[in-house]
């Protein structure tokens, strides 16, 4: 019998989810696209980045971060010596919007619950990268700009929740790149210290105190 999650079992589960992806009808973005783009990579990687939406390349491949802004993530995880086989690579929404236009927050309420959320429920990765505004939105309050808390690791659910600038937000904006680089380099030292720690939280734990109340 295969262990409960092994990779296996994982891999499994994902492409279950991809295959509901494919067929999916949940939300109008299914009408337009050429092939829905459920994600991809190792199944139990610690490492899961979200991005926001497919391109067009993305739409015409059906795989995640392969235009220009999937080169330039490539190039950043070399930089931290790792490769694309080596997290898992997926998008807040998985049918690309027409025109790159921002996905719509009821497209986004059609798509994350059966899909994002069931990916990181199997996958269980140790740190969730987000890679812009709309995927920070998930983990982070509503209100906060992403030029004020990229690079600002949040301790939660026994994993770490990473914003980063989105790689078209880079490429459009040069001045970004070295900021961008560090706010990756230091993504090796999160991972030290989440195997050290496992996991742990931002909020004060409960005072003994209160833990004997009754
Ligand atoms: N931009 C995204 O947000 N996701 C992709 O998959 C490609 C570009
Ligand atoms: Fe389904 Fe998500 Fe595609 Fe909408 S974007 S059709 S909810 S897979």
């Amino acid at each position: 019998m295969t262990p409960a999650n092994s990779v296996e079992e994982k891999r499994e589960k994902l492409e279950s989810i991809a295959a509901n992806v494919r067929g999916c009808t949940k939300c109008p973005l299914h009408s337009a696209r050429t092939q829905a783009v459920p994600g991809a990579g190792r199944p139990d990687s610690d490492i899961m980045f979200i991005g926001e939406a497919p391109g067009y390349h993305e739409d015409q491949q059906g795989l995640p971060f392969v235009g220009a802004s999937g080169k330039y993530l490539g190039e950043l995880l070399d930089l931290i010596g790792l490769t694309r086989n080596d997290v898992f690579i997926t998008n807040v929404v998985k049918c690309r919007p027409p025109g790159n236009r921002d996905p719509l927050p009821e497209e986004m309420d059609a798509c994350v619950p059966g899909y994002l959320d069931e990916q990181i429920a199997i996958i269980q990765p140790k740190i969730i990268a987000t890679l812009g505004r709309f995927s920070m939105a998930l983990f982070f309050p509503k209100n906060v700009r992403i030029s004020k808390i990229h690079g600002q690791p949040k301790r939660a659910d026994g994993r770490i929740y990473y914003p980063l600038f989105h790689p078209a937000a880079v490429l459009r904006n040069p001045n970004l790149r070295p900021v961008m680089e560090e706010d990756f380099k230091r993504m090796l030292d999160l991972l030290e210290e989440i195997e050290k720690t496992g996991g742990g939280t931002d909020e004060e734990p409960p005072k003994p105190t209160q833990l004997s109340l009754f």
